[in-house]
């Protein structure tokens, strides 16, 4: 059967722009990664002083490649001369690669479902097809197209997780915002142009901003709320700002924790854990944020950082679902119940393990890769050097142990 591409990727963020070059690296032409906004989108979108908390280095020479690099032989701190690029620095650093590699690429196309099975064009003598469906029809906002294999790398950022308690719609999520320093300016004054009571104000239970959720983006949202100069109280039903291991899928990174604690020193941000938001209500225009026992009160709308539901939403009846919320993959990272559908990127994860940072999910794409390139019968000799640069991760079992110290 004649497909349009041997290989749709859906996205062009880290994870597709690194999937799409190693598909070229194996000479696997007939690729295209369908992109909805540009190349690099997600991080256009980071708020402007959010900064990479996993830290660059150009370490390559040596076989140590750059923790936030998507592909062999580039690094984004010989770039971007930077050790903590903002989001639109790695944008450029991802267009630069494509350019370079002369990726495939086709902007302002959004995917809108993935289906599967292709019509064929020639149909059996009695007008209907016997043979089994192949591959996947994908409707996007430029028409159709099909694929023999679709590598879904449409990720998290743009798909935030926001109904989670009555009332959250009063609430901003992080990922809608596009700058703190703007945020706290406006919030200046609205604050005055309300008209809220002189004692509501000067109340030290009241702070500007209630954020709720207080893991990395909760963490980046107060202490660049406190940099401006506001007052912010983050609430979170664990306490994940203590350490609990050397996963930073787990704990708090060196670099926020750094943050932090200059944020604390101002005394203009408190922590409080064990604490599950169960509802926020807007009365005379103060926003109350409530647990089951207690209430605190913000003179702006509360900041959401409550996670992401993320894009497999879009395409979800193509998977089976764990109850931890994460798709079921099998080894190769292919859904369990549609062959030729992988996923790339921060919503890989197996068992413990979550790839969610770059260092991580960037050793994934070469086993995707091998897989397809299994079934085209094309070479995966080029793949040898993935695996001699720790890109190429296929036994799961080398990544469990804790630090020693
Ligand atoms: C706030 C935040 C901070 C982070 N900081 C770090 C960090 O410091 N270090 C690190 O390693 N990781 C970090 N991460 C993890 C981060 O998710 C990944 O590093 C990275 O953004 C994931 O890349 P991706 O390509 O999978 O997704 P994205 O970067 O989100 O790219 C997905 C692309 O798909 C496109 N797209 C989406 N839907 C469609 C559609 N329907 N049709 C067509 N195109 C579509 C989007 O426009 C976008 O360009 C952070 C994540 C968040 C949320």
């Amino acid at each position: 059967m004649k497909f349009d591409y041997d290989v749709v990727i859906v996205g062009a963020g880290a994870s597709g722009v690194g999937m799409a070059h190693v598909l070229k690296t194996l000479g696997i032409e007939r690729v295209v990664m369908l992109e909805r906004y540009e190349v690099g989108a997600s991080f256009l979108r980071w708020p402007k002083e959010m900064r990479f908390i996993s830290p660059s280095f150009t370490g390559n020479a040596f076989g140590l490649l750059d923790l936030n690099a998507v592909t062999l032989e580039t690094s984004p701190a010989y770039t971007l001369e930077t050790e903590h690029p903002s989001g639109r620095q790695f944008a450029d650093y991802l267009r630069l690669i494509v350019k370079e590699y002369k990726l495939p690429v086709k902007c302002g196309v959004e995917v809108l479902s993935i289906q599967p099975g292709v019509q064929p064009a020639t149909s059996s003598v009695n007008g209907t097809s016997e043979a089994e469906p192949e591959g996947f029809t994908i409707p996007t906002s430029d028409g159709a197209v099909s694929a023999r294999f679709v590598v879904w790398a449409a990720g998290e950022f743009q798909y935030p997780r926001k109904s989670v308690f009555p009332g959250a719609d009063l609430c901003i999520h992080n990922a809608t915002i596009r700058s703190w320093r703007a945020l706290a300016m406006e919030s200046l004054g609205v604050t005055l142009d309300r008209g809220t009571s002189n004692e509501a104000a000067a109340d030290p239970h009241v702070s500007d901003f209630v954020v709720i959720g207080g893991n990395e983006s909760g963490i980046d949202s107060a202490v660049n709320l406190v940099r401006f100069g506001k007052t912010v109280t983050v609430l979170d039903r664990g306490v994940p700002w203590q350490p609990v291991g050397s996963d930073p899928s787990k704990t708090l990174t060196p670099y926020t924790l750094k943050r932090l604690e200059r944020a604390l020193k101002t005394g203009r941000l408190e922590l409080v854990g064990k604490t599950r938001v169960k509802s926020v209500v807007c009365d005379k225009l103060l926003f109350s944020v409530s647990s089951k026992s207690k209430t605190w009160v913000s003179k702006n709308s509360p900041i959401l950082a409550t996670g992401f539901s993320g894009s497999l939403q879009l395409i979800d009846s193509l998977f089976a679902w764990k109850k931890n919320g994460y798709v079921e993959l099998n080894d190769r990272d292919e859904s369990t119940i549609s062959p030729g559908l992988f996923v790339i990127g921060p919503m890989v994860r197996h068992e413990a393990m979550i790839f969610c940072f770059i260092y991580k999910f960037r050793q994934r794409f070469a086993v995707v890769a091998n897989a397809i390139a299994e079934q085209l019968e094309v070479s995966i000799e080029a793949l040898e050097k993935y695996r001699d640069k720790q890109m190429f991760l296929d036994d799961l079992s080398c990544c469990e142990e804790e630090c020693a110290c």
